[in-house]
């Protein structure tokens, strides 16, 4: 390791209780989006309330995961309504752990048509609802509510250390928004305590983010995917940032990958009210 690199720390994030109040009715599963700005809502999907059968239970809202076709639509249906949106408004990405982003100006057209090879998504179009889905990698979403841009990061160990957020405030800052009148909220990811990972892994993505490299609570090399996030919006000049302190790995509620290795998706989702 270079002297130019921070030491790894040991992560650990000490509770905000006012935070987490915030945090956890942003998160509340279906029972209704939150206000993150003024005129921007948001929500986190979480397991309950879907018709999914296991391992998929129940609200998975993957496409692409090996779950029936038909309960993924019903569920995707399920949270469109609980946003308020017919789920035509609902744009969703093919995401590939890299840094790319589109902007949306309007609908989707109805599938079979090819998603966009994206990891972020944004759009200025009242109603249009950004979807980010994971299962281990954080959902984040961004709002500047003064120029009415948002948008949607799909950021795991790969699409942080590749920049995927940086280039999402790069984007939106081009259609207008301002990093210091940006809201970010990260939602619900593994914390650097369980993302154990090969030592040669670690180094690789600290030279990319030197931020992200920890120790797990077991002593070994790790990813704290939330602290490279961080560091990498504040490099961008963005102020404030919240988060949803549930780990997925430890939180049965919420999709692991890491955990259950075939599962389902949540996600999470950013819209402009009209
Ligand atoms: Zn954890």
């Amino acid at each position: 390791m270079s002297a130019a690199q921070p030491l790894p720390h040991v992560s650990t994030s000490p509770p905000d209780h006012d935070q987490q109040r915030h945090d956890e009715r942003l998160s509340a599963g279906l029972e209704r989006p939150a206000e993150l700005a003024p005129g921007v809502l948001a929500i986190f999907t979480g397991r309950a309330g879907g018709v999914s059968a296991a391992p998929y239970d129940s609200l998975n809202m993957g496409g692409s995961v090996g779950d029936d076709p038909a309960a993924v639509t019903a569920n995707r249906r399920l949270v469109a309504q609980a946003c308020g949106l017919p789920l035509g408004r609902l744009t969703w990405m093919h995401q590939v752990h890299g840094s790319a982003v589109s902007y949306v100006a309007a609908p989707q057209p109805a599938s079979p048509a090819p998603l966009p090879k994206v990891d972020a998504q944004f759009t200025d179009v009242p109603g249009l609802a950004m979807v980010v889905m994971v299962a281990d990698c954080a959902p984040v979403l961004l709002a500047d509510p003064k120029a009415r841009v948002v948008g949607a990061a799909h950021a795991g160990r790969e699409g942080m250390a590749a920049g995927v957020i940086t280039e999402l405030l790069t984007a939106m800052s081009g259609a207008g928004a301002d990093p210091a009148m940006i809201t970010a909220v990260i939602g619900p990811h593994i914390c650097g305590g369980c993302y154990e990972v090969p030592a040669e892994m670690q180094a690789r993505v600290a030279a990319q983010e030197p931020e992200a490299a920890c120790v797990t609570r077991a002593g070994t090399p790790g990813i704290d995917i939330r602290t490279g996030i961080e560091a990498q919006l504040a490099r961008a000049g963005v102020q404030q940032v919240t988060g949803d302190p549930r780990c997925t790995a430890e939180t049965p509620g919420l999709y692991s990958y890491r955990r259950d290795g075939r599962t389902g998706r949540f996600a999470g989702l950013i819209w402009l009210s009209s």
